[in-house]
């Protein structure tokens, strides 16, 4: 995944006079738990070109939907950011996910390098909660739960057997999030050896992947609302 890029754009917008967004209230659990799903890159945006051809855009809007068919399934309110196959800039990827007040972010990616699943929370430093957050580091309020989810993540994928790569990184959608937000990256599945098992886009292996990730919601769901 082209990282650098969204850096870059990133880098772009930092010129721009800074927005205030609302920040969501971290005690309040909304009655219906919203999920939302960012399917990365999209329409001339193309991402990686994964081993079976398909490019990254594709693999991404489908799990995607098949996340949102599981969640909604067990109850959860889901907010995609893209249906279809078309660009959207970070911010509006943000502004998607913030105007749904979500308990939990998922930014899906997927690459061909790398082994089974990497998941990077933002590298802002965290900070308190106030009521407006500045645009471009609001995600600064919400780092200390989205390391929280990064880790349920963590244990409930490793469980399943699919190793868990964690890091941190600045992107310019996750950074302006105002919940609890995520970006995954699907890698191939590797063998003890590091030869490939799986290719990210494999539907078994996306089963187990999407399964875990919406198990791991489910706790995560019933953790929130214990607060
Ligand atoms: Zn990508």
């Amino acid at each position: 995944m082209p990282w650098s890029r969204q850096l870059a754009s990133a880098l772009a917008v930092a010129l721009v006079a800074p927005l205030l967004v609302s920040a969501q209230n971290p005690v309040l659990v909304p009655a219906k738990f919203t999920v939302v799903l960012d399917a990365a890159h999209g329409g001339d945006e193309t991402g990686a070109q994964l081993a079976s051809g398909v490019p990254e855009k594709t693999a991404t809007l489908a799990l995607s939907a098949r996340l949102r068919s599981l969640l909604a399934a067990r109850g959860f309110g889901v907010v995609t950011t893209r249906d279809t196959d078309t660009a959207l800039d970070p911010d509006r990827r943000a502004a998607i996910a913030n105007h749904a007040n979500a308990g939990a972010c998922l930014i899906v990616h997927f690459t061909a390098s790398g082994s089974g699943v990497h998941i990077f929370t933002s590298a802002l430093t965290p900070r308190p909660a106030e009521r407006f957050l500045p645009w471009k580091t609001a995600q600064s309020a919400f780092v200390a739960r989205s390391v929280a989810l990064s880790g349920l993540l963590n244990s409930t994928l490793t469980q399943t057997g699919i190793t868990v790569t964690l890091g941190s990184a600045n992107l310019s959608s996750l950074d302006s999030m105002t919940c609890p937000a995520v970006a995954i990256e699907i890698a191939p599945e590797r063998g003890p050896n590091g030869a490939i098992i799986s290719q990210p886009f494999d539907p078994d292996y996306e089963t187990r992947v999407a399964s875990a990730l919406a198990a791991s919601l489910l706790t995560w769901r019933q953790q929130e609302r214990a607060k």
